[in-house]
């Protein structure tokens, strides 16, 4: 064969927005990594350590004889449940193959080539994916700086201000990954307020039910006032579901209407319907969950300062913490010990690395392993 078929060669076959764009880069190869391992302890990808309410797991098992089946395409008893949990019309919802589906399928449908689309330098991502596989221009507005009252946090105002007749859509991210940096209600609401109508406002609320902050409050509520307004969450955090990949949005029925015209039609599958509604009952689980969360959290970020390593403020279930000059050499090592970070020099964040809060046994490890490498 004299030609190569590589992916350069394929790639100037693709549109223009796809030939440049770089796929997301999910970290480490976590399964190759397990195989090699006798154990690992996984702290790259935020998930939830304690898994899901047992009754999820129950529900997910009852399911199985279904397999044959195709689930629910519009996941009815699903959407029923999470109207009642936000207080919504189930027309306020849309279900996706996880959050990422959704986010993914904004651009698609808002933005293409000769639009704009604005979001925050450390911004989820995912938007930066989503705009460009769109073939949209990406605005990206520069984060808050290290020394601000949250550091490399969202910059509310300068995000408003780079609206254009242009842009068709803006992604935010609160709590933002992977800073982990937050913003409260009066920011919140005076930035919707900021943006025209004609522009989609997306709020990324992936990890609000970590969330302990009082002046934190979830975008729902602004939904009735702002038709323009998006509200994504996911069961892939708090809900411990990462695997079943389900996620959805709360927005205007007529908006979600227009994102619906390209859902795949059997987009989330019936294991995941069943126990993510079983999950939505019990509360005491992500309570629980979240308790523990805030607990280690305050213990990594308290270990950590002892040794003269800064961290972000975070309101998530991970922290970013300031490694310097030798990050990459940690990163490295903390692999020979089986411990997986998350690198973040794809971010533009090379002297960090994001680490998921663990549970106490997973943390006394890392904490055990890191005094080793530090010293
Ligand atoms: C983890 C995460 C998501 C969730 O992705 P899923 O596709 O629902 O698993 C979305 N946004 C942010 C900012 C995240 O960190």
């Amino acid at each position: 064969m004299n030609r190569a078929f590589d992916e350069a060669w394929f790639a100037a076959r693709a549109h223009e927005g796809i030939r440049g764009l770089k796929a997301y880069d999910p970290g480490h190869d976590v399964v190759a990594l397990r195989a090699a391992a006798e154990w690992l302890v996984e702290l790259g990808s935020n998930e939830n350590p304690y898994g899901p309410s047992p009754d999820a797991r129950e529900a997910l098992l009852d399911s199985l004889h279904l397999v044959h089946r195709y689930p629910d395409p519009r996941g009815t008893a699903l959407k029923a449940k999470l109207a009642g949990v936000h207080g919504v019309d189930p027309a306020c919802l849309l279900l996706g193959n996880g959050s990422h589906e959704l986010l993914m399928q904004l651009a698609q449908v808002f933005a293409g080539p000769g639009d704009d689309v604005v979001y925050s330098q450390f911004g989820f991502a995912v938007f930066a994916i989503a705009t460009q596989a769109a073939g949209a221009k990406a605005r990206v507005v520069t984060a808050l700086p290290r020394d601000a009252a949250m550091p490399l946090g969202h910059d509310l105002a300068a995000l408003a201000a780079a609206v254009t007749p242009a842009t068709k859509l803006v992604y935010v991210a609160n709590p933002n990954n992977p800073t982990g940096t937050w913003f409260g209600a009066p920011a919140l609401a005076a930035f919707v307020a900021a943006i025209p109508p004609e522009v989609i406002v997306v709020i990324d609320e992936a990890y609000a039910e970590m969330v302990d902050a009082p002046e934190f409050e979830t975008a729902m509520g602004l939904l009735g006032s702002h038709p323009n307004l998006v509200v994504t969450r996911t069961f892939s955090k708090a809900y411990g579901l990462a695997g079943l990949r389900c996620g959805y949005a709360v927005a205007h029925p007529a908006l979600l209407a227009v994102l619906e015209r390209v859902r795949e039609s059997f987009n989330v599958n019936g294991f995941a319907l069943a126990a993510c509604a079983a999950a939505l009952d019990d509360h005491a689980h992500v309570a629980w969950v979240r308790r523990r969360n805030v607990e280690q959290r305050a213990a990594l970020a308290r270990w950590l300062a002892g040794r003269g390593i800064a961290t972000i403020p975070s309101q998530t279930n991970f922290l970013l913490a300031e490694f310097g000059e030798r990050t990459p050499a940690i990163e490295d090592a903390l692999l020979t010990h089986g411990i997986v970070l998350r690198p973040m020099r794809g971010y533009g964040l090379a002297h960090f690395s994001r680490i998921t809060v663990g549970t106490l046994d997973e943390q006394r490890r890392l904490f055990a392993a890191l005094d080793e490498v530090l010293a």
